[in-house]
């Protein structure tokens, strides 16, 4: 693995051509974060949450046994930002796929709520995810970094415009476009060959390096900026049921399931 930077962390894919542009999104920091250095008293927990966090809710992860490119390696191609761009019949699989998406009924399970109880009693600041279901945030915490974005909003790959998911969908049109530029439509995620957001990305840095201990729930940390951020810990515990790159740099490696465990460790971290 090779030591990452800021700049290593922002990918070049602005460079590649015209579908990046991307309007910025307002961000502000954390609220965690802002007032962490205030906060020297006790042990405080980020979090780094992947697809295995959501699969209890009936979201399929991608790379597991049941898998999204597991099951069906070329879908992977949808989550190309060209091939996207340029082809219009995976367009048309990828707005099928929104409509069909699981995220839209699916409810947060006891992994989220747990990690909503730890935030609540003051245990565990910013949750970054590499998911782009919304459910902590459904589930009721806050100071939630989506590092991959989210499938709740759309944006116009044109002008950067960004409308709720549910207003695009009801205009039930099978490749919608942007009613202020014409542009071709997308989930305001983060394709393979598109940038991360920075302001984002910073905020993910200093949420993995300000805490105290690190925990990675249900990624594999095999793709950055996961694995970066795993790496600036100050101190990792992985929970995950198949094993990763970094259990031996861990503190603390659980295999066991994460409905199981987290709600364990937030009833005795709350006793
Ligand atoms: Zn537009």
């Amino acid at each position: 693995m090779v030591p990452l930077s800021r700049a290593h962390l922002i990918p070049v894919a602005s460079q590649r051509g015209k579908p990046t542009a991307r309007k910025m999104p307002k961000y502000r920091q954390p609220r965690s974060l802002r007032r962490s250095r205030a906060r020297h008293t006790r042990v405080r927990w980020g979090t780094l949450t992947g697809a295995g966090t959501s699969t209890d809710s009936g979201i399929p992860d991608f790379r597991g046994p049941n898998g999204l490119w597991t099951k069906n390696p070329s879908a992977s191609a949808m989550f190309d930002i060209e091939t996207y761009v340029n082809d219009p019949e995976v367009r048309l699989r990828a707005w099928e796929g929104r409509r069909q998406h699981p995220a839209w009924t699916a409810e947060p399970n006891a992994g989220h709520i747990a990690l909503t109880e730890l935030q609540r009693a003051g245990r565990l600041g910013a949750i970054i995810t590499q998911n782009i279901d919304g459910l902590h945030q459904r589930s009721g915490s806050r100071d939630v970094v989506e590092v991959h974005g989210s499938i709740w909003e759309i944006e116009c790959l044109s002008c950067g415009d960004r409308t709720p998911t549910q207003v695009t969908l009801q205009r039930d049109e099978p490749d919608p476009r942007c009613l202020l530029c014409g542009g071709i439509l997308k989930t305001a995620t983060i394709s393979f060959g598109q940038s991360l957001v920075p302001e984002v990305l910073n905020a993910a840095i200093d949420a993995a390096r300000t805490a105290d201990l690190l925990v990675a729930i249900g990624t594999t940390l095999a793709v950055l900026p996961a694995a970066g951020l795993a790496e600036m810990s100050r101190h990792l515990a992985i929970i995950n049921a198949a094993p990763t790159q970094y259990d031996e740099q861990a503190d603390v490696v659980v295999r066991e399931p994460i409905g199981e465990v987290l709600p364990a460790v937030a009833a005795a971290l709350a006793g």
